[in-house]
């Protein structure tokens, strides 16, 4: 059985039919052997539409404040407010996804300190009600790393989803205990690629899609879909020269650890 540990299924052009997307999505999820998904939900407007996720228990809601949106200062305190409310309402199972995103330096969403503010109250609440943090980074590990170590990441449970860790700062992270999923839009054949596949501890390892938005192997950007998720398991025994049983099986255990299933 297949597990995505990261995609995105209530956005912008599926917010108006949830409740028929979610039970289309269930269909696909038993056609194609995926045993759990957890949905990532992080725009304030859509939280409350993670009660429907509640009637699937292994679709896993994951919500959280973009880092996108924390450049306007004026609205933290309205959608920290509006996370704790649901997430105390609906019982998600993961904070996320929550982060840093520094490439966005050439973007008007670049606010690094307001990024940090977020993440800090985002693993404050995660902590306050036991939850994992699902985390996103891009060209941001110092600060990351800093933030981690002054919460005691150590003590909490963490998934670094689409890893790009840099190798300089990987070491650290495994050390944190940190769980690492590996997306296919690294491609498979990239040199960092390899890098994660060799340095990720098998019994940290997790796969996803980030679908809709990224790319997989059978689809475009915005257009791929959890099940696209089995092609990673299948490139990465290709890869490593592991047994699909036994990645499988790995993989089921992490995610368990991770999700206390
Ligand atoms: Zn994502």
């Amino acid at each position: 059985m297949f597990i995505d540990a990261h995609c995105h299924l209530i956005y912008k052009e599926s917010s108006q039919n949830i409740p028929e997307h979610l039970a289309a999505i269930n269909k696909l999820m038993q056609e194609n052997n995926l045993d759990y998904i957890v949905s990532n939900t992080s725009t304030p407007d859509y939280f409350h539409l993670i009660e429907h996720e509640k009637k699937y228990p292994k679709i896993l809601s994951a919500i959280a404040i973009n880092r996108n949106l924390a450049k306007d200062r004026s609205k933290h305190q309205e959608y920290l407010k509006l996370l704790r409310t649901n997430v105390e309402k609906n019982n998600p199972e993961a904070i996320g996804e929550v982060g840093l995103d520094y490439y966005a330096e050439i973007t008007p969403n670049y606010a690094p300190k307001a990024q940090q503010y977020i993440l800090e109250q985002e693993i404050l609440l995660a902590k306050e009600f036991d939850l994992p943090l699902v985390i996103h980074s891009l060209y941001s590990d110092a600060d990351l790393l800093a933030i981690l170590r002054k919460h005691h990441a150590e003590e909490m449970r963490v998934h670094i989803h689409g890893t790009q860790i840099t190798q300089t700062f990987m070491q650290d992270f495994i050390d944190l205990g940190c769980y690492f999923s590996l997306s296919y839009y690294h491609h498979f054949d990239e040199p960092e690629m390899v890098f994660w596949i060799d340095s990720i501890p098998f019994d940290r390892l997790l796969f996803e899609t980030d679908s809709p938005y990224a790319y997989s192997v059978q689809n475009e950007k915005g257009k791929s879909s959890p099940e696209d998720v089995i092609s990673n398991y299948h490139l990465y025994c290709e890869k490593t020269g592991k047994k699909l049983d036994s990645v499988v099986k790995q993989v089921s255990n992490n995610f368990k650890c991770l999700y206390r299933l």
